[in-house]
């Protein structure tokens, strides 16, 4: 089953599969860990950051700011996580793919036993709109929704992130010149808020018998 929640102005795709992927491709871990496709790094854009301000989460990203595997750049937070570079430079892989090998040995540091340790709205948005090539075939035509949404999603945080970016500029702010001053700016800054679709339940066709 895949299923469509939006709520605080940030969308979610819940899908079934999730956490039962063994055997898929992007799921494929050596590092001795089921951690499906969870190898990214979260990586907070501006307007990731505003979401979360604007749902009065800002402890949550002043306590990014406090640890040590957050790189922070001018106009984004990024969390580092852990990498089995041995293991990378050691490890004969035979397979023919189309992705970067080393997500084979990544983890992202939110990743726990039974999942995302964090609730998805502080998770940065390509974490809850993510699904891998074998959940997408197994949606058939009935994909093309989810497809759309997460397209005009990412679009909407695009451009508004460039405008906010721009904004900051013209004031003379970013997260490394004045990481508070910086938050202030982003939380009163408007933006409209996403209109999402109704999106029907999806039945996955491993599902449907
Ligand atoms: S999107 Fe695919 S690989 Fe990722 S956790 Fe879900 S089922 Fe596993
Ligand atoms: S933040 Fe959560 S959902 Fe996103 S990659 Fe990390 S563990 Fe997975």
């Amino acid at each position: 089953m895949l299923t469509y929640h939006f709520e605080d102005n940030i969308p979610l795709f819940r899908c079934s599969l999730c956490g039962k992927c063994e055997g898929f491709i992007e799921s494929k871990s050596f590092i001795n860990k089921n951690r499906g496709c969870c190898w990214y790094y979260p990586k907070y854009t501006l307007m990731d950051i505003k979401n979360i301000l604007s749902m009065g989460r800002e402890d949550f990203i002043k306590g990014l700011k406090t640890l040590e595997n957050v790189y922070i750049s001018s106009f984004y937070l990024e969390v580092r996580g852990y990498f089995d570079e041995y293991g990378f430079n050691n490890m004969d892989i035979d397979e023919d793919i189309d992705f970067d090998k080393k997500l084979f040995f990544r983890l992202c540091p939110f990743w726990q036993e039974n999942g995302c340790k964090i609730d998805y709205r502080l998770r940065p948005h390509p974490c809850n709109l993510y699904l891998c090539r074998e959940v997408i075939e197994l949606c058939k035509q009935s994909y093309s929704e989810f497809s759309k949404e997460r397209k005009d999603y990412f679009s909407y945080m695009n451009y508004f992130n460039e405008l906010l970016k721009r904004e900051l500029i013209e004031n003379g702010l970013d997260l490394l010149k004045d990481f508070e001053a910086t938050l202030k700016f982003i939380k009163k800054y408007e933006v409209p808020k996403f209109e999402p679709r109704q999106i029907k339940d999806l039945i996955l066709t491993n599902e449907a018998s």
